[in-house]
C-alpha cells in the first residue's frame, strides 16, 4: 500500500518496522496531508528513516500536465498524470461559496454508458486513495486555493472502487489533513443499488447523486447497461434507504437528449418514480461526443421541461454550463490528449 494512502493510525503502526516511535507516523501523516508533500527531500524527517522508506515503500505521485482554462468564466479543466503515466481528468469550478473540484476515481470505466467518453476504452485500473487526494492537493498548490467541495464525477464509477473511495473520503475528512466536511463531498453513481445501501450503512452524511438520464427501464437500459442489473425501482428504493439514514436529499442527474427523454410523459414518469423521496433534479443539456451524436435540446425546450417538472411539484435546476467554451465533457479531454488532438482544445499552455 502506498504510504500516502495510509491513515495516521496505519502510519504509526508501521513505524516499529523501522525501529521508530509511533510519533514519526504522525509526522509522516502531517507531511503528506497537511503539508501536501510527496518529496522527502523537502521535509525534515530523519535521514535514516527516509532512506529506508524510499527503499521499501511506495509513494503515489500525481502531476498536472495540461490545463484548459475557460475564457468566459474561471473554470479549469485539467489532465493529471499518475505515477504509471496513466492520465485522468478533472474540473475546477469557482462558485460564490468557494471552489468545487470534480475528480476521477478510476482510469477509464467499465460501466459502458453510451454517452460517455470515459468508458470507450474500458476500465484500465482503480485509483488509490492517495491518487484521488493528490488531484485535490496538486490543484490547491498550483492555484494557491482551498477546495471546499469535492465531487466524484470525473472518469470512473466511484462505487465500483468502493474501498479506495471510502478510504479517500475518510482521509479527506481527517481534521489533521484536509479537514473537509462529509456534506461537502458528493458521490455520483450510475446506480449500483447494493453499494448505495452499503454506503448508507457507513452513516457518513456524504451527498449522493444518481445519473438517471431516463425514466423507464427499457430506454435507460439502452444507454446505461447497469440498468440491466439494477432496475430504476432498485435504485430508487436504495436511495430512499440512503435518504432516510442520512436525512439527506438525493440529486438526480438527468441529461436531456432531444426526442428521447425530454417530453411530457418523461416529466410525468419522473413524478411517479420520485414520489415520496426527498429529491432534486439536475437537468444537464447533452454535450455530444463523437461516438454518441444525439441532439441537444434547444434552450426553450430545456426551459419547458423544467417548467413541466415544477408544475408537478418537483425540484429542478438546469446545470450552469461552466467552462462551456472548453469543448470537452467527461472523458473527452483524456481521449483527445492520448490521440494528440490538442489543437481542438482551448489550452492555456
Ligand atoms: S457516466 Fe460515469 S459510470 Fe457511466 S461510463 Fe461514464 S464514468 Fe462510467
Amino acid at each position: 500500500m502506498q504510504l500516502n494512502s495510509l491513515t495516521e493510525e496505519e502510519l504509526k503502526e508501521l513505524m516499529p518496522k523501522y525501529n521508530e516511535k509511533a510519533f514519526r507516523g504522525s509526522q509522516l501523516f502531517n507531511f503528506f496531508h497537511a503539508q501536501k508533500k510527496t518529496d522527502f527531500s523537502t521535509g525534515n524527517l530523519p535521514k535514516k528513516l527516509v532512506e529506508e522508506l524510499e527503499k521499501n515503500e511506495e509513494i503515489a505521485s500525481v502531476k498536472i500536465i495540461e490545463e484548459y482554462a475557460s475564457k468566459i468564466d474561471e473554470t479549469k479543466k485539467l489532465l493529471f498524470e499518475l505515477g504509471d503515466e496513466n492520465i485522468v481528468e478533472g474540473v475546477l469550478m469557482k462558485y460564490k461559496h468557494g471552489y468545487s473540484q470534480c475528480i476521477s476515481t478510476q482510469v477509464g470505466c467499465r460501466m459502458g454508458c453510451v454517452f460517455c467518453a470515459s468508458t470507450k476504452g474500458g476500465l484500465v485500473r482503480n485509483l488509490t486513495p492517495a491518487e484521488m487526494l493528490l488531484q485535490v492537493y496538486e490543484v490547491e498548490k498550483k492555484y494557491g486555493i482551498k477546495v471546499s467541495n469535492v465531487i466524484l464525477m470525473g472518469s470512473g464509477e466511484p462505487l465500483d472502487n468502493y474501498d479506495n473511495v471510502l478510504k479517500f473520503l475518510r482521509l479527506l475528512h481527517d481534521e489533521k489533513g484536509h479537514n473537509t466536511s462529509y456534506r461537502n463531498m458528493t458521490i455520483s453513481t450510475c446506480g449500483i443499488a447494493d453499494k448505495i445501501i452499503q454506503l448508507a450503512d457507513e452513516n457518513l452524511p456524504i451527498t449522493l447523486a444518481i445519473s438517471l438520464h431516463n425514466t423507464n427501464n427499457i430506454s435507460r437500459g439502452k444507454i446505461m447497461p447497469i440498468n440491466r442489473k439494477y432496475k430504476i425501482e432498485d435504485v430508487i428504493s436504495a436511495c430512499k434507504y440512503y435518504s432516510e439514514k442520512n436525512s439527506s436529499r438525493i440529486t438526480f442527474e438527468y441529461t436531456l437528449i432531444h426526442g428521447q427523454n425530454d417530453n411530457e410523459s418523461n416529466a410525468l414518469e419522473l413524478k411517479r418514480i420520485l414520489s415520496g423521496l426527498n429529491s432534486h433534479i439536475n437537468l444537464i443539456p447533452l454535450n455530444p461526443i463523437e461516438e454518441y451524436d444525439e441532439k441537444k435540446p434547444e434552450k426553450f425546450q430545456i426551459e419547458n421541461f423544467k417548467k413541466n417538472l415544477e408544475k408537478l411539484g418537483l425540484n429542478a435546476t438546469i446545470r450552469r454550463e461552466l467552462g462551456s467554451d472548453i469543448d470537452a465533457s467527461c472523458g473527452q479531454l483524456r481521449r483527445k490528449y492520448k490521440r494528440g488532438v490538442n489543437s481542438e482544445i482551448c489550452s492555456s499552455n
